[in-house]
Order: structure tokens, then sequence, then C-alpha cells
């Protein structure tokens, strides 16, 4: 421990929030050598697992539990992991540096890490809480919805985003009826150019499933069992065997604002992932973090922030300053298309389209001033995997060159 200066008096550090995060931090910590103890505590009753087969290959039960898991429980104990599943964290005691648990317990800490995630965004209409009606974020979610899942009935999704469509292609591959009703007028479209919404439009409605862009949902009614029944649209009213909700997420920052620390669109952090307590960091959805790169604040939803900003943590708590800087990425499987999106397009003033989206392999690539800011890319893996190198590096293409999709997007320099 006096190798790391840092980590003087840090012989115990908590993680709160037992998702992707927190197994990516205890093993960057184990891995880099720190001996001291460490806690998980998670309200789910489950150890850390994969998020983003939840939409498809653990809903559509090609995958068992097993596989679903970062680790195992023998992982954590060889690492002498304490995993505290199942235990919800009521208050954070920054005086006394420790946590009331939802048992009555206190757990103390030297350094804190909240990792608590995002959750569900609702919607506020009666009935929402009707039996039928899912949301999709933790393994016990997709497990109800699979259980309802059945050839032939009809389910309704309200939001094409992720969830949503990833959910459609599922469901619609287990023999459902889907019905996606999305408010604006294309699918994704905070996330992708236009010709990748038309592209997945497309691909839905060649698989059978319906999706209604613009759609104003007013109401839901539910049947004489209490049950959810349709759903009530401008356009009319929809029945349905199930609905699911999958409008955005919130991200988790109430124990850390209850704690006096600032929050807005997330629990605020420095570069280094570090709160304005210095004991205390956040990471992952839950965290608004200042961006090197974008030069701006951001709060990120994805698996890959996530990994990264624990491995930022776990260096910093090892008393190895280190600065987060990463250009982000985010990928969604629907169906056999492979959509991978590099950096953000946010404040972009030009998108060049690479390839023709008729031959099912194409990119759409933001540029910002001249520079290469971000890239959609479907089924195209080689732009994909030259583009995070040239975003970070502010890669200045020619518009030409790089709409000629012949051209390696690496060779399309100015
Ligand atoms: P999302 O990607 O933010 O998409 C929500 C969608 O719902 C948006 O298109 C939104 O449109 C639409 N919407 C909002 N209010 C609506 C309303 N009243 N009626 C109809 N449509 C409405 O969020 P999500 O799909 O719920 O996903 C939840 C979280 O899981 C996100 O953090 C996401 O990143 C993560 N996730 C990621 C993946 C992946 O990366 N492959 C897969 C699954 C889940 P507007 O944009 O116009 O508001």
């Amino acid at each position: 421990m006096g190798l790391f200066p840092m980590l003087a008096g840090m012989d115990h550090i908590v993680i709160v929030g037992a998702g992707q995060g927190a197994a990516q931090c205890v093993e960057g910590l184990r891995r880099k050598g720190y001996g001291g103890d460490l806690t998980v505590i998670g309200d789910e009753s489950v150890l850390p697992y994969q998020r983003p087969p939840l939409s498809k290959k653990y809903l559509a039960g090609e995958l068992p539990i097993e596989r679903m898991l970062l680790r195992h429980e023998t992982f954590y104990a060889e690492q002498r992991v304490e995993m505290r599943t199942g235990r919800r964290v009521m208050r954070i005691d920054r005086d006394r540096r420790c946590l009331h648990l939802d048992d009555g317990s206190l757990q103390a800490y030297d350094a804190l890490v909240i990792a608590t995630g995002s959750r569900p965004r609702s919607l506020p209409l009666t009935g929402v809480d009707a039996p039928g009606v899912h949301v999709l974020r933790t393994m016990a979610d997709a497990d109800a919805l699979r259980i309802e899942a059945a050839v032939g009935k009809q389910a309704v999704i309200i939001g094409g985003g992720y969830i949503g469509l990833e959910t459609a292609a599922t469901l619609r591959q287990l023999g459902m009826e889907v019905t996606v009703l999305e408010a604006a007028d294309r699918v994704m479209n905070r996330v992708v150019a236009e010709p990748v919404s038309t592209y997945y439009q497309h691909e839905h409605a060649r698989h059978g499933v319906t999706i209604r862009c613009g759609a104003r949902v007013s109401g839901l009614r539910t049947g004489a069992n209490g049950r959810i029944a349709a759903v009530l649209t401008d356009e009319g009213e929809l029945a349905t065997d199930l609905l699911l909700v999958g409008v955005g997420v919130v991200p988790n920052e109430e124990l850390a604002r209850e704690a006096g620390l600032a929050c807005d669109n997330g629990i605020l952090v420095d570069e280094h992932c570090r709160t304005a307590d210095p004991r205390i960091y956040a990471i992952g959805d839950c965290s608004n973090h200042p961006s090197v790169h974008y030069d701006r604040r951001i709060r990120l939803e994805s698996v890959d922030n996530a990994f990264e900003q624990a491995a930022t943590v776990a260096a910093n708590l090892m008393g190895v300053d280190t600065v987060h800087n990463r250009v982000p990425w985010f990928w969604s499987d629907q169906y056999h298309h492979k959509l991978l999106i590099v950096g953000l397009s946010g404040g972009h003033d030009r998108m060049v389209l690479r390839g023709d989206p008729a031959s099912h392999s194409f990119s759409c690539c933001y540029l910002r001033e001249g520079e290469l800011i971000a890239i959609d890319t479907v089924n195209n893996a080689k732009d994909q995997m030259a583009a995070r190198k040239l975003i970070a590096a502010r890669f200045r293409p020619d518009p030409a060159k790089l709409a000629d999709s012949s051209i390696a997007l690496k060779d399309c320099g100015g």
C-alpha cells in the first residue's frame, strides 16, 4: 500500500450499484494490485450481468443466466469481493463515511464509487402500472416479458429507440404481431442520421413489424380483468395483449443529490470521474462528466462508457492520475444487422453518406467545421474500426473522397 500514496487510508472501497461498471471496477482494482477490502452493494438479487442481451438473445431464450453473468461467484470469492446483492443503499452519510442500507445496517467506506445506473422513464398515463405493461431494464423485466410473449399475440411498443426496436425484432422472431409507436418523425432520431433511420424502418417493415412515426399516445385502456387491453392514439385505439414502454431512462442520482453532491442530468464529476467529495466517484449512466474531446459535459448511456469510466476510477484510486478521455461508441443489433455508432454527432454542420443503403453496408459521417466528429456504420466493420482512431485524432477528411466508399476511410484525408 505504501507504493500508492493516494491510497493512504483507502482500506475499504465500496461500490454502490452492482452493474457492469461495478464489475469492471473491482476487476480493475484487483488487477492493479489493490489489496484492501472491496464491497459491492446492489438492489438486484443477481450478480453483475451483461445488459445488452436482455432485449435480444436473453429475451429470445437463447442465453442461459450463467452466460449472462460477467463473472461467477467463485471469482468474487477468490478476489475477496463482498457482494451484497438484493440490498439497497438508502442514504450516504459523508461526515461519518458510511452508508445506510435498507435492512437497517451500516456500511463504512474509505472511498465510494456510485455506479447506480439509470431507470426507465415512465409515462404519465393511467393504467401504466396495469398487468401486461412492461419496461425492460433488468433481468427480472426480461423474464416477465418473456413469460407473456407468445406466437400470434399482439405487442405494442411505445418508443422507437434502442429498446423499442431491438425488442420489436426479438418479439417478432418469437412470432408476435408487433407495432412500434414513435413520437418523432423517424426512429432513433436523436442518435442516427436519417438514412440509417430509413434503413431500419424498411428492415422492420420487411420482417412484418409495423412502425408508426409521429404517433401521439393519449391513454391506455385496461380490460375487465385489469390487464392492458389497448393503447389510445390520435389515430384511434390499438388493441394489444402486452405493452412495452421504452421511452428512455433517467439517471439514478438521488443518493448523491441527497448527500449534497451536485447533480444536473447525472452526478457531476470531473475529468477523473470524481465528485466534489474527493472520496466519492460516479461512473456509468448516472454520471455526467466533462468530455475532453467534445469540450462539453455529457452523460452517456452505454456499456462501453461504464467500462471505461470504471477503468479510469480504478486507476485514480490506485494513485495513478488518469483523465477520462475516450471517444464513445454504441452498438445495436436488430435482426442480423449491426449498427455501430462512434462519437457524438451533436453540433455537426454536414453529413456525408458513404455507400448505398441498398447494398446493406454503408456509413453516415458527421463533420463539424471540416472535422470528423462521429460516424454511424451499418454492417460496415471496416469504417467502424478505423473511425475511433480517426475521430480521436481529429481527422479532417475531404468530403468528396468520403462520399466514395471505394476509398478506405483512413485514406480520405483532405
Ligand atoms: P432511447 O434510446 O432514448 O429511445 C427512446 C425513444 O422513445 C426515442 O426515440 C424517443 O423519441 C421515444 N419517445 C419518447 N417519448 C415517447 C412517447 N411519449 N411516445 C412515443 N415515443 C416516445 O431509450 P430506450 O430505447 O428506452 O433505451 C433505454 C436505455 O437503454 C438507453 O440508455 C439506451 O442507451 C439503453 N439501451 C441501449 C442499447 C444499445 O446500445 N444497443 C440497447 C438497449 C438499450 P425522442 O428522441 O423524440 O424523445
